[in-house]
């Protein structure tokens, strides 16, 4: 991928502005590859070319057979770049080589092989309602599709969002996180060697004030799929009502981990260490909160609290190294100013709490952080910190659990700890989340779809509900009279 240019109708171009910037290294503070800063008149010229590339070129009208094999050919060839992948995304990210090489990357390619299969078999229905009609629906693309991610799982969240819009026959225009665009761009390159037509993919680069809010406001894109904070997605839902865009909004989470006291305490453990420290709790459904039935709180507490001053954090590109940096300097000082504030509400700190003292001094390391004593009601149960910190609270039954567990603005995930499958069942009922895990933290799967109840937002991603954000419906109606 050529420096600081981005790929737009098939070509690698500089931007109007003629501005580039550098990513900085989460691990190290430096500078990485410089890259593009597109703003509105880049957006333009890319949707004009999606916009051409939908209304006039091949894709669309190509037969699924042939759109299916090119998108399985990005799976292929995401898979064949995995290495190079990889090492971008812990990169920009600080996320552990381990993390990016052998769960994220693969992942993604998943993601396209599975929609790839999908392109055969996306149909409409005939009704058979009169004699003298003939009445089908028809299922279409949408059109063009902005789709904006965040710097969390960069490439995964965009495979999750390219891979359903690509196979039902859309046009993208992609628009990383300023923080963390590399891979989007290697994506680009990989684009090309496929042979998808011109236009069919384009990636703009530079700052979401501009660039995001550019295409959210352009009449010639017909819907936006957004996975970001709940702040930015209220404010692309009310942009978006100008053009009355079709929208798929995928955002924070203060996700339940309920352990009650029946659970294999050694697996729950295992859990709420996934759910909160993975990707240092740079995760839309982190397990932040942690109920703890109060029969089980004080052996599960020391038990964790050992577990969690071993967690090693380090270099992302260390084998040994479980959690990296956050992401940059910026979160960094939100999440500390959250620890902050938890200490000052009168939770009790039992690990971490501040900067951890690794890489000399550089680099966003923040110690595993975990707070006993919380109550809902403190910012820090109630607000998404996204780091590495975590709320535990106690609870005395069943209904207290869940109905605590639902104190939240949010509906993203959840999950249930216990040996008894009428209580899981009954609970996973009863949780306002759009993914339930039993016994079980930050399982993920192509064909299970995953988004938000409540101010998580709202459309699925992944499944063949994910696919319906990329199609219309259409019906016909023959007057056979
Ligand atoms: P963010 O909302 O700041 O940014 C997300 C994306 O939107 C970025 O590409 C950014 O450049 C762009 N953007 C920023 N301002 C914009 C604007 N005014 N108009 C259009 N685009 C704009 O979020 P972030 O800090 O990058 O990511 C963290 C957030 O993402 C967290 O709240 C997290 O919970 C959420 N998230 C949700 C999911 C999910 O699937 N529900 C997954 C991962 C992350």
């Amino acid at each position: 991928m050529p420096t600081g240019q981005m790929f737009i109708n098939g070509k690698w171009q500089a931007p109007l502005t003629g501005e580039t910037y550098a990513p900085i290294n989460p691990a190290t503070e430096e500078a990485l590859t410089p890259v593009a800063k597109g703003d509105e008149r880049d957006i333009d010229v890319a949707v004009a070319a999606a916009r051409k590339a939908f209304d006039e070129g091949p894709w669309p009208r190509m037969s699924p057979h042939e759109r299916g094999r090119l998108v399985w050919r990005l799976g292929d060839l995401i898979q064949q770049n995995l290495d190079e992948m990889a090492k971008l995304e812990s990169l920009c990210t600080g996320k552990t080589l381990f993390d990016s090489g052998k769960v994220e990357i693969p992942f993604a390619a998943e993601v396209f092989r599975y929609y790839a299969g999908w392109a055969t078999k996306i149909h409409g229905e005939t009704l058979q309602l009169r004699e003298n009609a003939f009445t089908f629906t028809l299922r279409q693309p949408v059109g063009v599709v902005g789709a904006i991610v965040p710097w969390n799982f960069p490439f995964l969240l965009s495979s999750w969002k390219l891979g359903p819009a690509l196979a039902a026959g859309n046009t993208v225009v992609l628009k990383p996180a300023s923080q963390t665009p590399l891979t989007a761009l290697k994506f680009a390159e990989l684009v090309a060697e496929a042979g998808l037509p011109e236009g069919v993919v384009n990636v703009v680069t530079g700052p979401g004030g501009k660039v995001g809010m550019a295409m959210v406001r352009d009449p010639r894109v017909d819907k936006i799929a957004f996975t970001g904070s709940t702040e930015v997605g209220k404010q692309i839902m009310r942009e978006a009502a100008g053009t009355l865009k079709r929208l798929s909004l995928e955002l924070g989470g203060k996700s339940p981990n309920i352990v009650f006291a029946d659970a294999d305490m050694e697996a729950a453990i295992r859990g709420a260490m996934t759910g909160i420290f993975y990707n240092k709790g740079e995760v839309c459904a982190a397990g932040s909160r942690l109920f703890l039935e109060e029969k089980v709180h004080d052996e599960f507490m020391s038990k964790l609290t050992e577990r969690v001053k071993g967690l090693k954090v380090g270099d992302p590109m260390d084998k040994s190294t479980r959690m990296g940096p956050v992401v940059s300097r910026q979160q960094m000082d939100t999440v500390l100013s959250y620890i902050e504030s938890g200490k000052q509400e009168g939770a009790r700190l039992v690990a971490g709490g501040g900067r951890a003292s690794v890489g000399g001094g550089k680099g966003y390391f923040i110690e595993p952080t975990v707070f006993d004593g919380v109550t809902n009601r403190m910012k820090i149960a109630r607000e998404e910190i996204f780091g590495p910190v975590l709320s535990v609270i106690p609870f005395k039954s069943v209904e207290d659990g869940i109905a605590q567990g639902n104190a939240t603005t949010y509906g993203l995930a959840a999950a249930v700890w216990t040996r008894d499958v009428s209580k899981a069942l009954k609970a996973a009922r009863a949780i306002r989340a759009g993914t339930v895990w039993v016994n079980a933290y930050n399982l993920f799967d192509a064909a299970l779809p995953f988004g938000g109840f409540k101010e998580s937002g709202f459309g699925r991603e992944m499944g063949s509900a994910g696919l319906d954000h990329y199609t219309e419906v259409k019906t016909v109606w023959v007057d056979l009279s």
